[in-house]
């Protein structure tokens, strides 16, 4: 498994390195979104970690010209939980994204429930213009015009309901903590409260409730730990 790691901060990238190497994924760092731009043309990877803010240019920028030639996965690197709303918002087909600090486990483990996701999702390879944004469900998500439906209905949600939604969507049958959902959807995760998370979760569920009897059950709650999307 080849991974391209786009770092310009070293410490960071040496953890990364050292963390990718152990589980045997064999790694290409760069520095700059050149350089990382270059390597790509000079080799095929299976997956790549981009950080948003390089040198020469973004890892966004980075991401948009990958695209233009391959629907390879992508995790992001974000510093700034404002960078977050520019993924979600720019939808570049990135795989997923995490907000520094992260442990190198975790970014494993990310690497790891992408790649699955691909294998599953689609057996030969598609061009990424043509990469569906999510799999076929009772919910469907439009990213052009940022919107969700549920069985064909349009969903009536405010921005941090949207952006909550989108973040059960790409993470199925994953339980997600408020934190984590704190982070994915608000740009200032330090400004709410857990209960914040909770009453957008009731207004979503009603919502789905108002499509369709049943849908509310989408999103259930496990107890201590968070919510979990069940398709
Ligand atoms: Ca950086």
């Amino acid at each position: 498994m080849h991974v391209l790691l786009v770092e310009d901060e070293p410490a960071i990238a040496d953890t990364l390195v050292y963390a990718l190497k152990t589980e045997c994924f064999d790694v290409h760092h760069a520095l700059t979104g050149q350089a990382a731009l270059d390597a790509f043309a000079a080799k095929s990877f299976d997956f790549a970690i981009l950080d948003i803010g390089l040198p020469d240019m973004t890892g966004l920028e980075v991401c948009k010209k990958l695209r233009e030639s391959s629907s390879v996965p992508v995790l992001f690197l974000t510093a700034r939980d404002g960078e977050v709303d520019r993924i979600l918002g720019l939808e570049l087909g990135g795989d997923d994204y995490v907000t520094k600090p992260f442990s190198p486990r975790e970014i494993v483990a990310r690497i790891r429930a992408i790649l699955r996701r691909s294998q599953n999702g689609s057996a030969a390879p598609a061009p990424a213009a043509a990469k569906p944004e999510l799999p076929a469900g009772p919910l469907q998500h439009d990213p052009h015009a940022m919107r969700i439906h549920c069985h064909g209905t349009e969903l009536d949600l405010t921005a941090h309901e949207y952006k909550l939604l989108l973040v059960f969507l790409k993470n199925p049958r994953r339980v997600l903590s408020r934190d984590q959902l704190l982070d994915h959807a608000w740009a200032d995760p330090g400004a709410v409260t857990d209960r914040t998370i909770d009453a957008h979760i009731k207004s979503i569920r009603a919502k789905l409730r108002a499509v369709k009897a049943g849908a509310e059950d989408f999103i259930q709650t496990r107890r201590g730990l968070g919510y979990l999307f069940v398709p």
